[in-house]
């Protein structure tokens, strides 16, 4: 591609030694001695126009990450260490700021390990320590980190990657996930976590070949789409192999609810961490790694590996999703009445069937497909085969994708919604916030707000119009019109800026789109809407398995109308949730694999001993850290709140018709699930619940927190 190679000046600045130190830790009681680790940093830069680069790597400023020093820990939950210091971390995080060229490699400070174990612990806590409060998401201090787990690479099952920002489309704290093998790259290349600052003077992309790095031109790149980019790196480094996140245009373009696309099918979707990479002039991060993720203890590791793949097989949800992926919940969705049908105002759609496993193993699916080593396999590969959209290579559509992006626009054409998803995945677009977009711009449409928004007359606005919703795909991604300049905000702010009664019918919670499954069948679910750490989202534990598929909760059959009994629940599967995603473990593989289990995995290849207890104590930390800051980005107890339409009106069919979630409900979860938090009234976290947690944060926010 000699296009991408103009105007580059390598420059070597040669090959150091480091030591990056013989560290003592104080854990309390013991003194852990991390080892002493020599490294070669030789590190290539490219000259992509920046005024200032430096590359030098004769020091390491550990105090970029700004370890946590955290108080006197409880026996309880410290994290032992054990003799053997071989480990499955890496023990450094790459850093790179774009405004300056600057790289280095960063011992990960042992207090990190101790209390936040990886991923979103890491992630979340290098924000909170990082940024400063209110700063611009789209700016260049925004960080935009890659963060493996203690389980990342090795051949624990179900595993994936995760990407932690603050969100240009909430305002607070970003998590996102996604699978494929570039995660366990970033670990074969030596690194837990890449951590990217600042703003490329010109359009570029970073090469990651272990303990190399480089920052090229990506002006050739620029303005191609997620798939294109992905052929035209691996064509300009001559290797198939590499692996790569990207953007596509939409990221370029600054909507909001643009994502990274890892691999050709592997999304960071929610939240807009595509928007971040944009706004940093970053078009993708390709890395090869050729180490090898070390196991404190292989035969124990061995013993627990095997055990979660037992538990696996036992799983008669993981055996749902081996056959049928998510596509199978379509069916249960619209039997429960919780898919939503035309922006939500309904439960069910009569061609629920087409958009499931039935209409996608008929017209879609040719064959299973997996992440990186996962025995589940929920994913399918497959081409659209006859009609309109015949030759779309396409993966599986997923329930989410399904709901939002068929049944809530009244789509019932699998192979039109596969063409829609698939032009999604290529601008590099959340499809699950565009098809919340697209049934927000319908309903407008109906109600006669989008007047003054030039629509050409042969499109068709209304819900059902496959063509109509093409068009505002395209006008959010290319950013061409007015009306693709609205949307690219999404729903909330779109709304805000249309005025008239549009915000009663924003689908939105703190900003993040509703996701698939309406609450008003399950108050639960509306509770975790409510409260989740990163606005509206259905992942940070997911109720409807208790209220309405008839699992006991701590031995109760709970009522999924009533708003009694789900705070516990709802907290306890978000500190759980939070926890596991230390290990950026995938969803569906703690459908069958016990918290036991995975403390035994992670205990086994960190030589640190964990306990179940600790990863829920972990993830307890975690949600009120997340709290803290999002607090300090300006959110309050109001926005703890749903949507009005599932408020106000009553949902229409299905066996909850008539059932919405009141605000005295609202009212009385939201106080019960501030009790069971150790949350004021106001929601926030009281001195004695964030001294039982350990979390330190800055002085200035101890009145705030409710911390003397
Ligand atoms: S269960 Fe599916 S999404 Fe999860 S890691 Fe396995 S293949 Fe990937």
């Amino acid at each position: 591609m000699s296009n991408l190679s103009t105007n580059m000046t390598t420059t070597d600045v040669g090959t150091t030694t480091t030591d990056v130190g013989m560290t003592t830790t104080d854990v309390g009681t013991t003194t852990t001695d991390v080892g002493t680790t020599t490294t070669d940093v030789s590190i290539t830069t490219t000259d992509v126009g920046m005024t200032t680069t430096d590359v030098s790597m004769t020091t390491i400023d550990a105090n970029i990450i700004n370890p946590a020093k955290e108080s006197a820990k409880s026996k309880k939950s410290r994290i032992e260490p054990m003799a053997n210091l071989t480990s499955s971390y890496m023990k450094q995080f790459l850093f790179i700021d774009l405004s300056n060229g600057q790289i280095e490699r960063v011992p990960v400070p042992e207090l990190l390990y101790d209390d936040y174990i990886g991923g979103k612990g890491f992630g979340a806590r290098i924000l909170y320590d990082r940024l400063a409060p209110g700063i611009d998401a789209l700016g260049s201090d925004n960080l935009l980190m890659f963060m493996t787990g203690p389980l990342t690479g090795t051949i624990a099952p179900a595993m994936r990657g995760c990407v932690v920002t603050k969100s240009p489309l909430t305002g607070i704290f970003l998590d996102s996930y996604f699978g494929g093998s570039f995660s366990p790259e970033i670990k074969y290349a030596g690194y837990d976590g890449i951590i990217i600052t600042g703003r490329a003077e010109k359009p570029s992309w970073i090469w990651i070949d272990n303990e190399i790095v480089e920052i090229r031109s990506a002006t050739g790149l620029w303005g191609m789409d997620s798939l294109k980019t992905n052929h035209a790196i691996k064509e300009e480094l001559g290797d198939d192999t590499v692996k790569i996140a990207t953007i596509g245009q939409a990221g370029e373009n600054g909507v909001l609810f643009s994502l990274i696309c890892c691999e050709y099918n592997r999304q960071a979707g929610r939240g807009g961490a595509g928007a971040v990479m944009g706004s940093k002039n970053l078009k993708a991060v390709a890395v090869r790694g050729t180490r090898s993720v070390k196991i404190s203890d292989y035969q124990a590791f061995e013993k627990a590996h095997q055990k979660a793949l037992v538990e696996l097989e036992k799983s008669a949800e993981v055996e749902a999703l081996r056959i049928a992926g998510t596509a199978s919940a379509v069916e249960y969705a619209n039997e429960t009445g919780l898919l939503p049908n035309r922006n939500y105002k309904n439960g069910t759609f009569a061609k629920a069937s087409d958009l499931a496993d039935t209409g996608q193993r008929k017209h879609l699916w040719l064959g299973a497909s997996a992440c990186m080593g996962c025995p589940i396999r929920c994913s399918k590969m497959g081409a659209v085969r006859l009609g309109k959209y015949k030759g779309i290579v396409t993966d599986i559509v997923e329930y989410e994708s399904a709901a939002l992006m068929g049944s809530n626009l009244d789509i019932s054409d699998v192979r039109a919604v596969a063409h829609l998803v698939k032009l999604c995945d290529l601008f590099g677009m959340d499809s699950m916030s565009t098809g919340g977009v697209i049934g927000f711009a319908m309903e407008a449409c109906e109600n006669g707000l989008l007047k003054n928004y030039s629509i050409p007359e042969s499109v068709d606005l209304s819900f059902g119009s496959v063509k109509g919703a093409e068009y505002i795909i395209r006008s959010i991604a290319n950013q061409d019109n007015k009306l693709g300049k609205l949307l690219a905000k999404g729903v909330k702010k779109a709304a805000q800026a249309l005025g008239g009664n549009a915000e009663d019918f924003a689908m939105h919670t703190k900003g993040l789109e509703t996701p698939g499954w309406g609450p008003r069948g399950a108050s639960g679910m509306g509770l975790a809407y409510m409260t989740t750490d990163r606005g509206g989202c259905h992942q940070r534990g997911f109720p409807i398995s208790y209220e309405v598929a008839g699992v006991p909760w701590k031995g109760k059959i709970l009522d999924p109308l009533s708003p009694c009994d789900k705070a516990d629940m709802v907290a306890s599967l978000q500190n759980y949730s939070a926890g596991t995603d230390t290990l950026v473990k995938c969803d569906f593989g703690s459908f069958g694999i016990s918290a036991a289990t995975y403390a035994e995995m992670v205990s086994a290849a960190t030589g640190r001993k964990i306990s179940p207890e600790i990863i829920t104590e972990t993830g307890e930390r975690i949600w009120n850290l997340v709290r803290l800051f999002n607090l300090r980005e300006g959110i309050d107890s109001s926005k703890d709140t749903l949507p009005p339409r599932f408020v106000r009106e009553a949902l229409p069919d299905g066996p909850a018709s008539g059932h919405s979630i009141t605000e005295k409900d609202m009212l009385y979860m939201k106080q019960e699930y501030y009790r069971v938090r150790g949350w004021s009234k106001d929601g926030i976290p009281l001195h004695d619940t964030l001294k039982r947690l350990r979390i330190r944060h800055e002085q200035n926010n101890e009145n705030e927190s409710g911390a003397a």
